[in-house]
C-alpha cells in the first residue's frame, strides 16, 4: 500500500541553480497532480514568498523548504529544512555566512578549469547564475554543454567538477549542527537529503546519522531522484530502525536536466511516517 498523498518536497528554482521561476514551479507540480509542495533552493530563501504566494493562489498546500550545503567527513551533505519560518533571524544569518564562500570558489574552479583547457568559465557560468551569491557547479556545468566541452550535464559531472576531476575546489560548508540548529529554530523539521549519494561507508553513514539525530533531525528522503527503487528500499528500512520521518521530492531543476518531474514519484512506503505529518501546522493552506 502507498501513501496517497502526492507530495514534492525538493526541487529548485532560479533563486538557486533551478531555471524556473517559482511561479512556473508552483504551476507545473500543480499540473502534475502535485498535493503538498516545497521549493528547497540551496543555501536560499529569497524564493519562499513567492512560492507560497504562487501555491495557495492556485490551491496548492506549501510548506516552506531550503537545502542546506554541510560538510561532514570532508564530504557534502545537502540536509533539507521544511516548514520553518523563512525570516527567522538565526536561519537567515547561517545561510548568508554559508553563501559567503561561493564566489570565491567559483574563481578557484575557473582557474582550474583554465588549467584543463577551458577558458572563461567564471565569466560563462555567472550568466547562468540567477542569484549571484548562489554560482554553483550546475552553472558552470551548463557553460561546459553550451561551449561543446560535453554533451549533457551528466557528462560534466562524469568528468570535471567532482572529486579528482578538473574544476573541482575542496570547500567547508556548515556543520551538520549548524544546519539542523538553525532549521529547529525557525521552527521547521531537518532531513538527510539523498543519502544513497554520498557513497559513505557504513561506518561513516551511521556516524552520519547519529550526529544528525543527536542534533535534532528528525527525517530522512527516502524517495528521491536521485535514489533507485533498491536504494528507495535501503532507507525505507533504515527510516523505520532509526525511528526517523520519510520524505520524497523530485529534486527537479530543470525540464532539460531533471531524471524526474515534479509530482512524478511513486508513493511512501505505507509502513513510514511521512514527514509532513510532523508539520500538520506549518503547512501554508
Ligand atoms: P554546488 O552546491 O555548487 O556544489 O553544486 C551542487 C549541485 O550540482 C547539486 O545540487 C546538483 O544540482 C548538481 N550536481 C551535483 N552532482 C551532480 C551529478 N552527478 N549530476 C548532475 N548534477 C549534479
Ligand atoms: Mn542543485
Ligand atoms: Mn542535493
Ligand atoms: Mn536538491
Amino acid at each position: 500500500m502507498k501513501s496517497h498523498l502526492n507530495a514534492d518536497l525538493h526541487c529548485h528554482s532560479v533563486f538557486s541553480d533551478g531555471t524556473l521561476m517559482p511561479e512556473e514551479l508552483a504551476l507545473r507540480a500543480k499540473a502534475n497532480g502535485v498535493q503538498l509542495w516545497a521549493l528547497t533552493d540551496h543555501d536560499e530563501v529569497s524564493g519562499q514568498s513567492c512560492a507560497s504566494a504562487a501555491a495557495l493562489a492556485i490551491g496548492l498546500d506549501y510548506l516552506t523548504g531550503v537545502e542546506i550545503s554541510v560538510t561532514f567527513l570532508g564530504r557534502t551533505v545537502h540536509i533539507v529544512g521544511l516548514g520553518f519560518e523563512a525570516d527567522h533571524p538565526a536561519l537567515c544569518q547561517g545561510l548568508q555566512q554559508t553563501r559567503c564562500g561561493r564566489s570565491r570558489r567559483a574563481l578557484e574552479m575557473s582557474d582550474d578549469l583554465k588549467r584543463a583547457g577551458i577558458a572563461g568559465a567564471y565569466e560563462g557560468a555567472l550568466k547562468y547564475a540567477g542569484n549571484l551569491d548562489l554560482i554553483s557547479r550546475t552553472h558552470f556545468a551548463r557553460f561546459m554543454v553550451e561551449t561543446g566541452v560535453c554533451q549533457d550535464t551528466s557528462e560534466v559531472f562524469r568528468k570535471y567538477l567532482t572529486p579528482d576531476k578538473p574544476g573541482f575546489v575542496e570547500h567547508r560548508w556548515a556543520t551538520i549542527k549548524d544546519a539542523v540548529t538553525w532549521i529547529r529554530e525557525a521552527g521547521g523539521v531537518a532531513v538527510i537529503a539523498h543519502p544513497a549519494r554520498y557513497k559513505f561507508s557504513a561506518n561513516e553513514e551511521f556516524a552520519l546519522f547519529s550526529e544528525f539525530m543527536g542534533h535534532g533531525g528528525l527525517g530522512v528522503e527516502v524517495i528521491t531522484g536521485s535514489h533507485s527503487h533498491a536504494e528507495a528500499v535501503v532507507y525505507a528500512n533504515l527510516a523505520m530502525e532509526l525511528g526517523l520521518a520519510a520524505s520524497c521530492g523530485s529534486d527537479f531543476h530543470s525540464p532539460t536536466e531533471s531524471r524526474l518531474d515534479l509530482g512524478s514519484l511513486p508513493g511512501l512506503p505505507e509502513k513510514l511516517t511521512p514527514v509532513w505529518t510532523l508539520l500538520n501546522d506549518r503547512i501554508l493552506r
